[in-house]
């Protein structure tokens, strides 16, 4: 598909990296596409970042079809940027849209258009250590009326935004609140599908998290709230006598790809990884005994975030002294080493924008 440029005609100032934060700086430029059922997907352009002008009866706006994903291009030690692992992005972008009755991309032209989006973003991508060039894909059902049924038009964009290093000060394990009352998603939901509505519906529970001194939830499955599902909007990891436990992919946990990069690394190395139910009696059982070890949340953002302390039923536990853990910190480092081309990277995972 032929890609349109309207390129501007100055760029903006770049940023100190220094002040980065998270999503608050748009680079220059964002990528759009229209799809409606007669021409397919259609009018693939790259034009300066700005407002969207939406039909006040967008359906996105009434009925909440949207879905997102999240990536990062990381700048190496020799100047060149590089992706991790973007197709899984965009398998997991297809499967949102499948639930939400959204239209899909072909694999082959999501990944032309993203890496044709980076490389006009390119010098966008900070230098300094931790820092990425944030990639947001997003879709939207974008009909003009206020029936309801599934989508005929929807809108397609990637915008991008320099970020900063998670972790200024070094690596602060979080306290979090296990959560039993609000539930984020229910098995035949729409948990797997990183949708905006999932964020919408969790954002109470994050609110009185915070009012309480916690930094996020960790959610119980919606049927029984019983078992372990995710922490906040990261994948959730537990090192239970020797033993990595994750809960499993059931319906409602969203599958992310540092999840699944995490259980490749730590398979790969000889751990014993378990995804499988985890009720929050056994972890609460292995709290009490010690057996706990390490705690962690995953995801593309923070990478790795280690758990220091666990809250249920106004009963705190304290998770390795309130320390990172030993396979936190090892994860933290393959993971890092692998996005910023500064080891090796044994499983083909990153993808070379290839700017010359
Ligand atoms: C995006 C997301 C994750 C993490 O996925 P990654 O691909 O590792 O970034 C986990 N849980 C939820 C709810 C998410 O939206």
């Amino acid at each position: 598909m032929e890609i349109k440029y309207q390129l501007v005609k100055e760029k903006k100032a770049k940023p100190d990296p220094s002040t980065l934060g998270f999503g608050r700086i748009f680079t220059d430029h964002m990528f759009m596409m229209d799809y409606t059922p007669d021409k397919g997907w259609h009018d693939a352009r790259i034009v300066p970042f700005g407002p969207l002008s939406i039909h006040p009866a967008c359906t996105a706006l009434h009925y909440g079809s949207e879905i997102f994903e999240g990536l990062k291009a990381y700048r190496r030690a020799d100047g060149k940027v590089q992706l991790f692992r973007p197709t899984e992005n965009i398998r997991r972008m297809n499967n949102s849209a499948e639930r939400l009755c959204l239209p899909q991309i072909p694999e082959d032209l999501a990944l032309e258009i993203l890496l044709a989006f980076v490389r006009t973003e390119e010098d966008w991508t900070p230098s300094a250590p931790g820092t990425s060039l944030y990639l947001r894909p997003f879709m939207f059902g974008n009909d003009e009326n206020l029936g309801v049924h599934s989508v005929h038009h929807a809108t397609f964009l990637i915008i991008a935004s320099p970020v900063g290093s998670y972790y200024k000060e070094g690596i602060n394990p979080v306290k979090i609140m296990i959560e039993d009352q609000d539930v984020r998603a229910v098995r035949g939901g729409t948990g797997y599908a990183k949708c905006g509505g999932n964020y919408a519906a969790s954002n109470r529970a994050g609110a009185r998290a915070e009012e309480k001194g916690y930094s996020q939830v960790l959610w119980l499955d919606g049927v029984e709230r019983k078992y372990i599902e995710e922490v906040g909007a990261m994948n959730v990891m537990f090192k239970i006598g020797g033993e990595i436990v994750t809960p499993m992919l059931s319906g409602s946990i969203l599958p992310g790809v540092t999840r699944k990069s995490c259980i490749e690394i730590l398979k790969k190395e000889g751990y014993k990884v378990s995804e499988r139910l985890l009720s929050v009696d056994e972890l609460a059982a292995a709290m009490k005994d010690g057996t706990l070890e390490e705690a962690w949340g995953c995801g593309t953002a923070a990478v790795v975030s280690p758990i220091g302390e666990l809250c249920y039923k106004n009963v705190k536990y304290t998770v390795n002294g309130g320390k990172i853990g030993e396979v936190t910190q090892h994860l933290y480092d393959t993971l890092t080493g692998i996005q910023w081309g500064k080891i090796a990277d044994p499983f083909g995972w990153t993808l070379p924008v290839d700017v010359d």
